[in-house]
């Protein structure tokens, strides 16, 4: 429409009503929003009143510091999206928030935020005291921004791995496992942080790109063989050496033997030019012999090939120390894919050296401090960093004694501190250890037991925990839970049994882990080695922060409760989880770098302690990335802050606030089993679509202003289904269709099917077909006239629809759309009505070919009129006639079908193809009408438009014959006196 009827005239039209706005105004209606969702208590009630099952989404804690961004979105969102769809299916679904809140990066935080005197007063105490004010202060910062994305779920009592019960359940995990004897303490190489003096987990490394070692070639002069060995070399058995390659020169000082793989075959060369070591010959793989010629720039001319397994218990000389070691058979990670297939092997500094090593019965030797300076073990070399200056001494010294064959830089995967980005070592330490190789085959047998989404999720997890070492839990740190064990002060045995974990584990439920530091031992120790405290020395480590989220089946689910265990018991009573709350959970949901870590942390514990996994179901999601699939960072500027797209930016013409709804519509809109891009050009055509849902919905809220959706028959003015024209029964059709497939799509988490098809309802069958040939029923006819009711009955029942089918996703704007009903619900809350449902009479799929046969006839009509509008000869397609010819053809018998169901339809003033195509006047076949504007022919149908005969009613824009005929109206059709005089 392109000008407005006269004043008068205007008035008597049934226009738009509705305090729904067009503009969202977000940043103060969600909140209204939200606080209605409080007074009324609506997730309270549902999660426990609800007539369902219980369903136990367990949130995975995010670590409790710094401000939340994206990825945090997309995960507690698509938590929520769930929860809630369980919730308006009537399911009771508490959600437990948590956070993770001991561990380095916080206690990193409290030590940068002091002063250097400050740092120098600390003790354990007074640095627990600030870090837990600081992870509090995190948590609730960290809260209201979750709050303010919409997010359900019991804020007021979330769980934190800091509080007390919690400590004590985790405390009861390790207890359990002590008792099933899976905790041991060993000396063995783990990942150590020079720069963070702490052991660290698989979980906590990174290995970045561009990483290079020094990479040498070196000869160890051989001192003895075994008899038939020297008997079989000859002349070359005396003057021999075996070659070894090592990226880590600064271990050369641990090397106590030299490992070959038995199987493989070897070749004594003789070596063309300088001599290694001194020796004339060299042992290396025989599969390497021509690289390694290359290599190391000499001719290696085999004289002899031996098996490895020939190789063992010939001995050699240190280069560097006065040593004598032997050659020993490692296994099949001896290859020949690099190096020389002999492997220099330092039972302190790797985990294959260490495995060969024990075989052998090799000390664990490891002569690096905490802080990876070289210990006095190391000879000469003491006191230099192995990450800084020994590598070139201990090369230099290597180049003089004549033993260096070559040196090169190497690069390859090597580990990092996550949080220093420093890289790591393998270093030897007392540490204490869950032992996987107890419960591994349990852990593979619940892996199958889980349902994993998807599918490559199962292969990713079994394949780390096949293969995975035993857990390092110990950490060196003081922000943490402590691990509860006593060493005696003059022979180090350990003090660890049923009694004094119990006894400590009640401690920690009443005082929290900071008892550990509080109190000696005398207040540690339960009251019957109380007269002992004097012998005993309590340990000083904590427990890896993997371990405290781990627990969280224990300390949030119930997991420990009576009955459930089949591990060894402890005395103290059960520890109860939250009420509502279910173990094993129904769902575990996080991004798919879990598998290694919390996925895995809490299967490793749930299984040792009780035989299973703590969830029956695991779903992974991608990570966030921006438009052109780069990482996120600050130096890029391509940061997309949640805070911002909530709330506005500080220029809101530039950063509008756009609202938590768009920012849960990103989530529904993504494909999250793989990464996610998310930038500005997204927000905004995700903008579009959410206005256009907006708008759709006000549409539907401002035609039903007078409408009173009980039944005719109790006073009301719905009309019964079996009295819809075909139209609205094809409308209704296409929401049982959709309500159909998004049902379907919530449970399978396909939540970017849900955004389609949303759009698709939307755009095309709400906005492009029935809403658009509505407008005359709705606007032109008088008020209650069947053909009006007939559709505000089809409005009513969708849009109370369309609101529960979004309101998983865009929650605020269903229940500002619930709130803005015209009439009266029983219900005060969308989420109080439940998950749409329709009754089987709306599901009439027959009705869909006619339809799309009608719906691409109109395409064409269109067509024409666009182009005659075009062509400034039309303006309104009112004000046209079309006449159609249908060539009786088999291509158009559908279509023919189609139009005489329409034709028959009882409700010709609605069933009628004029009004469907929006023009004043249609024929089929019969004279082709004068002055044609517009032909087309297309699929055996012509298509003519003309000019429609008569004049423009001022009322209804139709154009019609009848006009001039009314004397109370002159310029109205007759339609429109009707509907003024009836
Ligand atoms: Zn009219």
């Amino acid at each position: 429409m392109t000008a407005s009827p006269a004043p008068a005239y205007k008035d008597t039209l049934n226009l738009l009503q509705t305090p729904f706005h067009m503009r969202a105004n977000a940043k103060v209606r969600e909140p209204e929003l939200q606080a209605f969702w409080a007074e009324k208590r609506i997730y309270e009630r549902l999660s426990r009143e609800n007539p369902g099952e219980p369903f136990t989404l367990h949130d995975g804690p995010p670590y409790a510091n710094g401000a939340l961004h994206v990825g945090h979105a997309l995960n507690k969102i698509l938590k929520d999206i769930i929860n809630k769809t369980a919730l308006l299916q009537g399911r009771k679904a508490v959600f437990v928030p948590g956070w993770d809140c001991h561990g380095l990066p916080i206690e990193l935080k409290v030590l940068q935020g002091l002063s250097s005197s400050e740092r120098q007063a600390l003790t354990p105490g007074s640095l627990r005291e600030k870090a837990h004010a600081y992870a509090l202060e995190q948590v609730e910062a960290q809260k209201s921004g979750f709050r303010r994305w919409g997010i359900w779920g019991d804020w007021d009592a979330p769980y934190l791995t800091l509080q007390k019960n919690y400590e004590a359940a985790q405390i009861g995990v390790f207890g359990r496992m002590v008792l099933a004897g899976h905790i041991y303490r060993g000396l063995k190489p783990v990942h150590w942080s020079p720069s963070s003096r702490t052991a660290l987990a698989e979980a906590e490394l990174d290995y970045p790109d561009g990483h290079t070692s020094p990479s040498i070639y070196v000869a160890f002069p051989v001192v003895g063989l075994p008899d038939g060995l020297e008997r079989k070399l000859g002349p070359a058995a005396r003057e021999l050496a075996v070659a070894i390659w090592t990226t880590t020169p600064w271990t050369l000082p641990a090397n106590l033997a030299v490992s070959v793989n038995g199987n493989l075959d070897y070749a004594v060369c003789r070596v063309e030019g300088e001599a290694a070591a001194g020796a004339s010959h060299l042992v290396v793989a025989a599969e390497l012999v021509d690289t390694l010629q290359t290599t190391l720039e000499r001719g290696l001319t085999e004289v002899v090939r031996l098996k490895g397994a020939e190789l063992e218990g010939l001995t050699y000389r240190h280069p560097l120390l006065e040593r004598t070691s032997p050659v020993v058979l490692g296994g099949d990670y001896i290859t020949t894919e690099s190096g020389t297939g002999l492997v220099h092997t330092a039972p302190g500094h790797g985990v294959d050296d260490f495995n060969t090593g024990r075989k052998y019965g090799l000390a664990v030797l490891c002569p690096v401090d905490e802080a990876g300076n070289l210990t006095s073990e190391a000879g000469p070399f003491a006191g230099l960093n192995v990450l800084k200056d020994a590598n070139p001494a201990i090369i230099a010294a290597l180049e003089q004694a004549g033993a260096l064959l070559k040196q090169q830089r190497y690069a390859h995967r090597y580990p990092y501190d996550w949080r220093t980005k420093k890289p790591t070592i393998f270093r030897a330490t007392e540490q204490w250890f869950a032992s996987v190789e107890g419960f591994r085959e349990q852990a593979l047998a619940a892996i199958d037991q889980v349902d994993w989404l998807p599918a490559s999720g199962r292969n990713r997890i079994e394949s780390m925990v096949r293969e995975r070492g035993d857990w390092c839990i110990s950490r060196q740190r003081t922000w943490g839970v402590p691990i509860p064990v006593f060493y005696h002060r003059e022979t180090g045995e350990v003090l660890l049994n049923g009694a004094t974990i119990s006894h400590i584990q009640a401690l920690i439920a009443d005082h929290g882990g900071d008892v550990w530091w509080q109190r000696d031992e005398a207040g540690l120790l339960p009251p019957e080695l109380a007269g002992e405290a004097a012998q005993w020395r309590k340990g000083t480590d904590t427990m890896d922060v993997w371990f405290d989220s781990g627990s969280s089946w224990a300390g949030v689910l119930g997991g420990l409760a009576e009955g459930s265990t089949t591990a060894g018991r402890l005395s103290t009573p059960a520890i109860a989880g939250r009420p509502g709350l279910r173990y094993p959970a129904d769902l575990y949901l996080e991004g798919s770098d879990q598998h290694r870590g919390w996925f895995q942390s809490s299967l490793l514990t749930s299984v040792a302690v009780n035989g299973q996994a703590p969830y029956k179901r695991v779903l992974t999601h991608g990570f966030t990335l921006d438009e052109k699939g780069r990482k996120m960072s600050k130096s890029q500027g391509n940061v997309v802050d949640p805070a911002v797209l909530v709330e506005g930016g500080r220029n809101e013409k530039q950063e509008p606030p756009y609202g938590a709804d768009v920012l849960r519509l990103w989530v529904s809109s993504v494909d999250y089993s793989a990464d996610v891009p998310l930038g500005p050009g997204i927000v905004k055509q995700l903008a579009d679509v959410y206005r256009k849902v907006r708008n759709t919905a006000r549409y539907l809220l401002g035609n039903l202003h007078d409408f009173d959706p009980r039944p005719q028959a109790e006073g009301g003015d719905a009309i019964p289904y079996a009295e819809l024209p075909l139209l609205d029964r094809w409308m209704l059709q296409r929401t049982a269709a959709l309500i159909d497939a998004v049902s379907g799509d919530f449970e399978r988490f396909e939540f970017y099917r849900f955004f389609q098809a949303l759009q698709n309802f939307c755009v095309v069958d709400l906005s492009n077909v029935y809403l658009d040939i509505a407008k005359d029923r709705l606007y032109v006819s008088a008020a209650g006239d069947a053909r009006r009711r007939s559709c505000q009955t089809v409005l009513a029942l969708v849009v109370e629809r369309l609101a529960g089918l979004i309101a998983p996703v865009l929650c605020h704007m269903a229940e500002d759309i619930w709130q803005n009903l015209p009439y009266r619900v029983e219900e005060a809350s969308v989420f109080e009505r439940g998950w749409p449902t329709v009754p089987a009479a709306w599901s009439r799929p027959e009705l869909e070919g006619p339809m799309a046969q009608i719906l691409e006839l109109r395409t064409l009509v269109n067509r024409q009129l666009e182009s005659c509008r075009k062509e400034g000869g039309l303006g309104a397609s009112l004000e046209a006639q079309v006449q159609l010819e249908i060539a009786a053809s088999d291509g158009t018998a559908a279509l023919r079908e189609a139009l005489t169901q329409l034709e028959a339809s009882a409700h010709p003033d609605v069933d009628n193809l004029a009004d469907w195509l929006l023009v004043s006047a249609l024929g089929i076949g019969g004279a082709a009408p004068e002055a044609v504007l517009a032909e087309a022919r297309e699929g055996g149908i012509t298509v003519r438009i003309a000019r429609a005969k008569g004049e423009k009613c001022e009322r209804c824009w139709h154009y019609a014959t009848d006009i001039g005929r009314h004397t109370s109206h002159p310029t109205l059709c007759g339609r429109c006196v009707a509907v003024l005089e009836g």
